[in-house]
């Protein structure tokens, strides 16, 4: 059994909200939300899980960011002693814009997803375009790595697909000291009901106004697409079992979401795990 450490790196805290451009809410907002990184390290070998977002473009209209000293993704690697050079190997819960911010900053590493992450591009609602930034991560399709349901990474460090929270959403099984932690990302919580929620003026309106950059150009769509057939993407989901939320938790002694308030650093640094 191989013992990881966990540092849980503070990432800064969000609001979404989508209002009218005249600022009435139209649907309730998710207030102060806390964004976690985390960096396994085992030995010299240090991955991560996800890599936070970027205070200046959160999704929905009306929203706000706050990235105080210490919570970019750069400096909590400093924190640790670390620089992007040294992470051979970045694993990605999900591909929404709150994970995918700092993917670029890592000039060697190679980047786990469920191929599913990419197969539902070709079912997307609409408006969902809005919550993925192919700008952060089309230009390192050629270093992404497709899981098919679970895989075992190396010893200590699994990649499982749970689905639910979007396709091709998975967790990442850390064997530590302490048993087996998963990280699982967003997987509780369920936007589904978001791109029905908000009238359809609103999503006309706001791709007219603010909002028109998020979704993705005709280049960025076929250039995704064309990455997508020659890797043989544009087939069935993956078929292998989903590990939901409930037996993830009946198997491991605990587990870790992203935007968990009780595991964010107070002071704002690096929290390790066991302590
Ligand atoms: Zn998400």
């Amino acid at each position: 059994m191989s013992d990881w450490r966990i540092h849980i790196l503070a990432n800064g805290r969000f609001s979404v909200r989508f209002c009218t451009e005249e600022g009435l809410e139209l649907m309730p907002s998710m207030e102060n939300i806390p964004s976690l990184v985390f960096l396994l390290q085992s030995g010299s070998r240090c991955l991560i899980v996800d890599t936070g977002f970027d205070p200046e473009d959160v999704g929905g209209q009306g929203s706000s960011a706050v990235q105080g000293q210490g919570e970019s993704l750069t400096e909590g690697l400093k924190g640790l002693g670390l620089a992007p050079g040294d992470i051979s190997d970045v694993l990605m819960t999900h591909l929404h814009w709150d994970h995918t911010a700092g993917m670029g900053l890592f000039p060697g590493a190679r980047f786990h997803v469920q191929a599913d992450a990419l197969r539902c591009f070709c079912n997307l609602n609409p408006n969902e375009e809005t919550y993925y930034r192919p700008g952060h991560w089309l230009h390192l399709l050629d270093r992404m790595v497709f899981v098919e349901g679970s895989h075992e990474l190396m010893p200590g460090i699994r990649l499982h697909h749970t689905g639910g929270h979007c396709p091709g959403h998975q967790a990442v099984l850390v064997e530590t000291g302490q048993g087996t932690v998963a990280l699982a990302g967003d997987l509780p919580f369920d936007y589904s009901g978001l791109w029905s929620a908000l009238p359809a003026d609103f999503w006309e309106t706001y791709r007219r106004g603010k909002g028109g950059r998020l979704w993705w150009t005709k280049e960025q769509w076929e250039t995704l697409y064309a990455f997508m057939e020659k890797k043989g993407l544009m087939n069935q989901p993956c078929q292998a079992e989903s590990l939901g939320y409930g037996k993830l938790r009946r198997m491991c002694s605990r587990v870790f979401l992203t935007h968990a308030p009780e595991l964010y650093p107070s002071p704002v640094g690096v929290l390790s795990v066991p302590v």
